[in-house]
């Protein structure tokens, strides 16, 4: 599964820079994992869950979630390979739908009962070898099947009649209705969902082979793992026929009641999948758009759908997908030896969706922000590439072997996350020009780092008590950090032994589960290097939290021939105090270029280079060319050449380090964000690449966003606003330069907190004949995050009819989605108090059925930072009602909740007492809630640092500057 990598304006500001920050993702979130036992039966042992909050309960016993205990004890019941389901589906037009589930197993073990996982609305029936439960028990979550009713000597067959609603929060069967009226469904099984969709024994072990019928209106298309066998006009009779086999005949009897004017219902029959994990079942149904790949002979076939209201936008991107997925697939199959295992290559594109996209095989889903409207920048398209490779990645990598339980889901999504770059660096891609790769690399890394020095850190593997742990460990750590640490490997052991381990393991596990050891045990196979061992690999960079910085010392003025450069070694946390061996390389800088030299680090405070001083170097940056995972710190005369002659270093990923040194000084409190923002002013309009631009231009809108205190962010805003006008002035009309100026454009807003600046866009949007920008195409998206500007903007209060015009204007021009989430957003930003009270009812009111993406949207109206006066009623509220959010409401929603309406405050110190006090009363078992409360105070008080910086170094902290709410 891959997490949007996607700068948003529509969350609030505080989650939009978290993300700018990280670099990538919305998932605030953290894990604690385990190394699981070795994936032969015998070896499995109970795991002592000192953490586990129902440790006294049955396992079966709660409705929250599924423990790793109750999985291992359910994985022991049943025979390995003997399960597989039989699924029939009436898929209505609106809210709701029906099933048939047949679950075929056989026990090895039946002194106990077994559970069936099912979050749904209603178990209708449930028969366990042909004899019906009449009292049955089913908690909302687990549904028992006696086990006087199995048997060990044949083969078991469970039976559950089920309805079911569509979901709201892209968890399970979503339901999404476009403005057209075309109603689309899509499933989202990771990581612990496909028990929304339909009842099924769902953990990663228990792998299955499934076969899906569905019912659904005639406009519908259905698509799933494996081609549709059959499609035809419905008939009771033949339908009843197929599905009497596996059903008791009541079950089919009254489920056929369900429906009427069979006339306009098609039947689709889907061939059987191949033995997968529970979590990658998948199926899409509605007035999809679809258009086929027209490849050569041997290739995979290739489908594309999307929604038909973005069929024109599709059409200008179709063949980039269908060759970044060719291209990918010939990679890994040469790059492994082993062959593509699916018999097709589906790209759907789905809307509401929580994620980048997920790899179900041969039916991967992609979030459709990714077909873009409008042109977008080359690193957006180059993201949207690597997402592409990532999921392709998974058809090895996750769907052909799958971990066996959630504890190695790092190394699902590190493996993954480093394969995909490693895939487009040795790939070439003619349909678009991509950005650089190792820049990319470096940004996402961004992302490990900075969860990496939060006091919630954890290794990349460790316990996964639970399911609800498991959807929250798609963090920085999993993603990134582990996906540095994988390159380090390739990096250690050369590509080609690597890519041959990975075959060998694949071969060897395909079809199966497996856990870390089994990969190391493989690449223990082919590693020869003397300088580390896999075992001590595996236990510095996987089993041990933390990380650590490293900084040099030296003496410029050291012109022999055995000058010493010493390094020094620190962790970045004080709890997590481990130290490592780094293989790093060291670069030099002197007037007329570089040298670079290797070093081993040993895992020590200090450690002594020698190098030849001759040639007078100016300059040091350590991990040049970006091998570790290390925090790299700066000496002060490196610092000060490197501000003077950045531009002069030739390299964009040294230039990348070197910019990214410095912004770790900002987030550290060490330099303040006024300085940094002066600094990089002086020095963009030299910068050449543009992928530096856009992280650049990102880091500036942290700088300004959530590291500099409220009432100078107009100021600093201001010039960087001012330098975007210039820049885009200086390079209209320039078509080489086209990227560049999509670039600038569209930050334009985010730095636009002057009245000023709001003018100005207002002028641009309207095409006003004296604006500087009026060269400037103002785009649709650039239009509707001006109107947006415009409804935020307390100025603009007195000019309602304005705010009216330009919203009108706005809604003729697109109907899409897109306008009724602006609407929203528009609607709550200039809420009155009456207004407000009623957006809070609907945020707070349980029978709220809304699309959690849609609320959202209001949310980031109503708690905004733009409306800060009229904030402050709403946070003492906050910190009542949290709790019963995360008890009462799903996962989804209340992290929506949690993230969208944290309070925004000036007042620091007393939001840290508060987030203290929650954090006391947050139950045990609030394990999501735990991971939000820690996260966020982490955030605070780093936050509380770079003010305190800003107001000691800062010269603007010396002048008068008046308190203003824009
Ligand atoms: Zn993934």
């Amino acid at each position: 599964m891959q997490i949007l990598k996607k700068f948003t304006n529509t969350k609030s500001t505080k989650i939009g820079l978290i993300v700018a920050l990280g670099l990538s993702g919305i998932a605030l979130s953290y894990h604690f994992y385990d190394k699981n036992n070795r994936c032969c039966r015998s070896a499995i042992q109970t795991p002592s869950l000192p953490q586990n909050p129902i440790e006294n309960q049955n396992e079966f016993g709660q409705n929250r979630f599924l423990t790793q205990a109750g999985a291992i004890q359910r994985w022991r019941q049943i025979k390995e390979g003997s399960i597989s389901y039989k699924v029939d589906l009436l898929l209505k037009r609106g809210e709701s739908y029906s099933g048939l589930v047949a679950l075929d197993f056989e026990v090895i073990d039946n002194s106990k009962d077994l559970y069936v996982d099912f979050k749904g609305s209603k178990v209708v029936s449930l028969y366990v070898n042909g004899n019906k439960i009449n009292d049955l028990d089913w908690n909302g979550l687990f549904i028992r099947v006696p086990k006087e009713f199995l048997n060990t000597s044949q083969k078991n067959r469970v039976n559950i009649q089920f309805d079911q609603n569509y979901a709201k929060d892209g968890c399970g069967l979503h339901g999404f209705i476009d403005k057209d009226g075309k109603q689309y469904l899509y499933s989202q099984c990771e990581s612990y969902f496909t028990n929304r969709f339909f009842p099924c024994m769902d953990q990663p072990d228990l792998k299955a082979k499934l076969r899906f019928t569905a019912v659904c209106p005639k406009e519908w298309v259905v698509i799933s793992n494996e081609n549709a066998d059959q499609k035809e006009q419905f008939n009771v009779a033949q339908a009843t026929n197929t599905i009497t086999a596996y059903h008791p005949q009541e079950v089919v009897q009254s489920q056929l009641q369900n429906f009427e004017n069979s006339d306009s219902y098609n039947f689709w029959v889907f061939g059987e999948t191949m033995t997968l994990p529970t979590y990658l079942f998948a199926l899409v149904a509605g007035e999809y758009w679809s258009i086929k790949f027209q490849g050569e002979e041997g290739d995979t076939p290739q489908t594309i759908y999307c929604r038909e209201s973005l069929k024109e936008h599709m059409m200008g991107l179709k063949d980039f997908i269908f060759e970044v997925t060719k291209k990918s697939m010939k990679f890994y199959e040469n790059f492994f030896g082993v062959k593509y295992q699916f018999n097709k290559y589906d790209s759907v594109f789905v809307n509401e969706y929580n994620w980048g996209a997920m790899e179900n095989p041969g039916c991967v889903t992609f979030n459709d922000v990714y077909v873009f409207k409008e042109k977008k920048p080359a690193t957006s398209y180059t993201q949207f590439a690597n997402t592409i490779a990532h999921e392709m990645a998974h058809h090895w990598f996750g769907d052909f072997v799958t971990m066996k339980w959630w504890n190695d889901l790092w190394l699902n999504e590190s493996y993954a996350d480093f394969i995909s770059h490693f895939c487009l660096q040795n790939i070439q891609i003619e349909s678009i020009k991509l950005s650089s790769i190792p820049v990319m690399f470096n940004q996402r890394k961004g992302w490990g780092y900075r969860e990496d020095q939060m006091l919630t850190t954890h290794p990349i593997a460790g316990e996964v008590i639970n399911t609800e742990v498991a959807e929250n460990i798609f963090d920085g750590i999993t993603y990134s950090k582990g996906a540095s640490v994988m390159k380090q490997l390739l990096c250690i052991m050369g590509a080609a032994k690597f890519g041959e381990a990975c075959g060998n393991y694949f071969r060897k596990f395909g079809w199966k589960n497996a856990v870390l050891q089994d990969l190391i045990d493989h690449l223990q196979e082919k590693f020869d290097n003397p300088e580390f061992t896999l075992s001590y690999w595996k236990q510095q960079w996987i089993e041990t939290a933390g990380m650590n910085e490293i900084e040099p010392q030296w003496d410029q003025t050291d012109r022999t021939h055995q000058a010493k450069l010493t390094i020094f070694q620190r962790p970045a946390l004080s709890q997590f105090p481990a130290l490592r061996i780094h293989k790093i390389k060291i670069g030099l800088f002197h007037d007329n270029g570089l040298d670079s030299i290797d070093a081993v680090l040993q895992a020590t405070e200090e450690n002594v280079i020698t190098y030849d001083g001759s040639k007078g170097y100016r300059a040091v940056l350590l991990n040049f060319e970006d091998q570790s995972f290390v925090k790299v710190l700066l000496d002060q005369e490196s610092t000060k050449y490197f501000s003077q002659n950045l531009h002069a270093v030739q390299d964009i990923l040294t230039r990348t380090l070197i910019y990214r040194a410095l912004f770790d000084s900002v987030r550290d409190g060490k330099i303040c964000s006024e300085e940094y923002v002066d600094f990089l002013l002086a020095q963009l309009p030299r910068e050449t690449s543009d992928e530096i631009l856009n992280t650049q231009l990102m880091f500036l809108q942290g700088a300004i966003g959530s590291m500099t205190p409220r009432k100078f962010k107009k100021i600093l805003g201001k010039r960087v606003f001012s330098f975007l006008i210039a820049e885009l002035v200086k390079i209209s009309g320039d078509a080489q330069l086209e990227n560049r100026l999509i670039l600038l454009r569209n930050n334009l807003v985010a730095f636009a907190y002057d009245n000023s600046c709001v003018d100005e866009l207002v002028d641009w949007f309207q095409g006003q004949n004296n604006n500087q920008l009026q060269q400037i195409e103002c785009t649709k998206d650039n239009k509707w995050a001006i109107v947006k500007l415009v409804y935020g903007s307390k100025k603009y209060d007195e000019q309602p009819e304005l705010r009216e015009q330009l919203l009108q204007k706005m809604l003729e021009l697109d109907n899409s989605d897109a306008a009724t989430r602006a609407q929203l957003k528009c609607q709550a930003l200039k809420a009155n108090e009456q207004e407000r009270a009623a957006l809070w009812q609907r945020f707070v009111d349980p029978e709220n059925k809304e699309s959690v993406k849609l609320i959202a949207e209001s949310m980031a109206g109503f708690n905004n930072e733009r409306r800060y006066l009229s904030l402050e009623p709403y946070q003492e509220k906050f910190f009542e009602v949290i709790v019963q959010i995360f008890q009462t409401r799903s996962n989804d929603f209340s992290k929506t909740f949690f993230d969208y309406l944290f309070p925004i405050t000036d007042d620091l110190a007393s939001l840290c007492n508060k987030i203290e006090k929650l954090r006391t009363t947050v139950p045990e078992n609030l394990i999501t809630l735990k991971m939000q409360v820690d996260k966020s105070l982490d955030s605070i008080k780093r936050q509380v640092k770079q003010f305190e910086c800003f107001c000691n170094q800062a010269k603007l902290a010396t002048q008068q500057v008046l308190e203003n709410d824009v």
